[in-house]
């Protein structure tokens, strides 16, 4: 496995690999969990070759607080990556991406970044539109994977692709989870034991609220999952929205042609989760 921090040496080492193997990409931002190993496992099937990179980007965070705590763990996660015969793993600095100004480029993705994530963390998806475009243009890969944990990241990332004519392949992969229920997450680590009982009801919830879906109104589920969180002793709702899984508009009134997502955001103690369910 090779490791570069450099890009101009990553893509030396990039350039020397036959032009007709397939590149697979699977940007990450460390403290490796299983999650991101199902998508190094699909990035493996559909590639010659597989990069991983590991870069908590500055910009992606809207607090200064959760971008200091986030996990690092990159001498685990070289062991767990050098453990599952990834290729090439890339983990520069901040410099070595942004040089001296760390700063986000401003994107729009036709309002998908105004819906859910966009409404309660300001600038977050300028912050990866800007990273995962740096590292398209670096890595250049046929192929890159992204989790549907994070479903509106992986509809903008398709829009970037398309809007900016970009000649890469965007491959969306299942959320996987604990075994109750919870989805894994670097920040998972972070959360108290108490806190990390309570949040399969997460999961649980939003799995009632598909099948109640069917049945009854958005407006009905929505105001069911809203009681059941305001019930809760350690679990704190901040949204939960059912929208177009298209265009990540929220539901107005239920249409036969239209596949819908359950979205939501809590807060456990300050640790802050998402998930999402298809209806
Ligand atoms: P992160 O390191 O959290 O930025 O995640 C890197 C990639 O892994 C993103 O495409 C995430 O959507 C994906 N990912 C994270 N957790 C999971 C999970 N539990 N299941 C599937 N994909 C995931």
């Amino acid at each position: 496995m090779f490791v570069f921090k450099n890009v101009k040496k990553l893509q030396q080492h990039l350039s020397s690999i036959n032009d007709d193997k397939r590149v697979g990409f699977v940007p990450t931002m460390g403290a490796l969990h299983e999650g991101h190993l199902s998508l190094i496992k699909k990035a493996q099937e559909k590639s010659d070759h597989v990069v991983v990179s590991i870069f908590v980007n500055p910009t992606q965070f809207d607090k200064p607080e959760d971008l200091i705590k986030y996990p690092r763990t990159l001498e685990n996660d070289l062991k767990l990556l050098e453990s599952v015969n990834c290729n090439v793993v890339f983990t520069p600095t901040a410099k070595e991406i942004y040089g001296d100004t760390i700063q986000s480029k401003y994107f729009t993705f036709d309002g998908l970044e105004n819906q859910m994530e966009g409404k309660f963390r300001d600038g977050h998806f300028d912050g990866v539109g800007t990273i995962v475009k740096r590292l398209f243009e670096i890595v250049k890969p046929t192929n890159a994977f992204f989790g549907e944990k994070d479903f509106q990241q992986l509809q903008i990332i398709k829009k970037m692709v398309e809007k900016h004519n970009i000649s890469i392949n965007i491959v969306g992969c299942e959320i996987f989870r604990e075994d109750d229920g919870l989805a894994m997450s670097s920040r998972n680590t972070r959360l108290s034991d108490e806190h990390r009982l309570a949040a399969p009801f997460i999961y649980k919830t939003i799995k009632k609220a598909r099948k109640k879906f069917k049945k009854n109104t958005a407006k009905k589920v929505i105001n069911w999952v809203k009681k059941k969180f305001k019930k809760h002793p350690l679990l704190e709702l901040e949204y939960f929205e059912i929208a177009d899984q298209k265009t990540l508009k929220t539901i107005i009134k239920k249409d036969d042609d239209k596949r819908y997502r359950a979205f939501i955001a809590v807060f456990a103690g300050e640790i802050r989760l998402i998930d999402n369910i298809r209806l």
